[in-house]
């Protein structure tokens, strides 16, 4: 061996910088490698939206915004519907007890969230927040900040190619081979290796492999190093993997390039405040309130390309969650089109191409829409698609200035990966724990089910990745 470590984390989005913290704390000699030049992942491309069904800050929250507050068991329930019961209620029990305690952690240590609890497709909570730009990189740097201050060592383009287990059906994992650039090292994990390498979305022929439609024509929101081969790795000494063809497309992507950008954040936070999609001919397609896989099929089959979202300065200034560097960055990116008038906003979208597509939306219609629209949040019912309306939150799109923002699916989250147990230990394919290893985040398989509910991947990679950290270390959960 070239080194030696208590706990080895390999990753360092949300879930190896939770492991590696948590692994610290509880007095662990920490490694955490990442193989990129810098952390983050995906975790600091995401989108920022974190769900809790409480925090710290709840209380004077919901009274501000005049929300009902929420509860673990709604936010629990939402999920393993919105997974459509595939996922496993014990993870998810984890995750949403966890939350809080999380986003307290990350508040207490200078985490700055927009005014505004949301309402994401899915939940019929209130317990998204949104962090101050947008960006999940706002919390990756909270959590840097944090391991720095401990004694954790960080080793940047530093790839795991190889996981060591002891010889036997229960032999123990004690360590991993790296890539450096000084050639390939071996370190040694005396307490346990923990796996938070996310994902395989940006990995074609992996995810293709799993669903054959998604070929490399389709774009990805992930970040090149989302390849997956921590799943392959593990699988080779023993681990099994579960619901590898769950993979969800990002609904409201940018269309020229399927990246989830500032911009593309806002359709997801904005349904309950009002915000409409509409089709390529200004018409309404899906309910606004639904699943992202829901909205991703819907915006396929809408027989255009792209779609749009469309709302009014009202939702700007009175939904919250739209931070003025999102709507100004957006504008001067020619990302978010803005108009006096619902006509001038469909003149100014067709004027514009889309991966070199142009389309013909009329004024006339686009305005009919709202309008309607406009009268179902007035009567707090939608008859056209079935949304949920909460009369006095739901805003009405009657006051310019108008934005829109188009929009399309774009391959985003493996819901499948590594199996694990509630204490996040990787199990075989008999479904005993392989002693020694660990994961948690993307790289695991089966919490969420079919569907990944928004603003529920980062609770559970932190959550996930503190209780690694912890049980690495020793072998007692955390109580939340
Ligand atoms: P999560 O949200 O589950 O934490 P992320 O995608 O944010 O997932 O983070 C995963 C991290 O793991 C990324 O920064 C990625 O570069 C890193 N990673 C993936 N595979 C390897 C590997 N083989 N060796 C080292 N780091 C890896």
């Amino acid at each position: 061996w070239d080194m030696t470590y208590d706990v080895v984390v390999i990753g360092g989005g949300f879930a190896g910088l939770a492991a590696a913290y948590s692994a610290v704390e509880n007095g662990a000699e920490t490694l955490l490698i990442d193989k990129m030049p810098v952390l983050g992942g995906n975790s600091q491309i995401n989108g920022g939206v974190y769900a809790s069904y409480t925090s710290n800050i709840a209380d004077d929250m919901y009274t501000k915004l005049g929300l009902e507050p929420d509860t673990a068991e709604k936010h629990i329930e939402d999920t393993i519907i919105g997974g459509d019961y595939m996922g496993d209620v014990k993870l998810v029990r984890n995750f949403v007890y966890g939350a809080p305690f999380f986003l307290n952690m990350m508040l207490d240590n200078g985490l700055e969230v927009r005014e505004s609890i949301t309402r994401p497709g899915g939940h019929y909570g209130y317990r998204t927040y949104t962090t101050i730009n947008g960006v999940g990189a706002d919390i990756v740097q909270v959590q840097k900040k944090m391991l720095e201050a401990t004694d954790a060592t960080v080793m940047l383009n530093t790839k795991m190619t190889r996981i060591f287990r002891e010889g036997g059906e229960t032999g123990r994992v004690v360590g991993i081979e790296v890539e450096t650039k000084d050639g390939a090292k071996y370190v040694k994990a005396e307490k346990g290796v923990i796996l938070a390498t996310g994902g395989f979305g940006g990995n074609v022929e992996m995810r293709s492999k799993h669903v054959p439609a998604l070929t490399a024509d389709i774009p990805t929101t992930n970040h090149v190093g989302a390849t997956g081969e921590g799943i392959i790795m593990a699988q080779e000494v023993g681990a099994n993997t579960t619901q590898m063809s769950y993979i969800q497309l990002y609904p409201f992507a940018n269309p020229n390039n399927g990246v989830l950008d500032a911009t593309a954040v806002i359709p997801f936070s904005g349904p309950s405040s009002g915000i409409v999609y509409v089709d390529e001919n200004g018409q309404r397609y899906v309910n606004e309130g639904e699943r992202r896989d829901v909205c991703s099929r819907a915006a396929q089959e809408s027989g255009g390309f792209p779609t749009f979202s469309i709302f009014g300065q009202e939702i700007v200034d009175k939904g919250g969650f739209i931070a003025e560097t999102q709507l100004s960055n957006g504008m001067k990116d020619d990302r978010i089109f803005k108009a006096d008038s619902l006509e001038e906003l469909a003149q100014i979208i067709s004027d514009h191409q889309y991966a070199g597509n142009t389309i013909n939306m009329t004024g006339e219609t686009l305005k009919e829409t709202i309008e309607r629209h406009n009268e179902f949040v007035e009567n707090g019912s939608d008859p056209e698609f079935g949304k949920v309306i909460d009369k006095g939150v739901m805003l009405k799109i009657d006051k310019g200035p108008y934005y829109a923002i188009p929009q399309w699916p774009s391959v985003h989250h493996t819901m499948g990966g590594l199996t694990i147990t509630e204490r996040t230990e990787v199990q075989d394919i008999w479904g005993e724990v392989i002693p020694g290893l660990y994961a948690a985040g993307e790289v695991t398989g089966g919490v969420h089910g079919t569907n990944r509910l928004g603003s529920n991947a980062i609770p559970d990679a932190a959550v996930h990745g503190y209780i690694a950290g912890q049980v690495a270390v020793t072998g007692t959960v955390p109580d939340f």
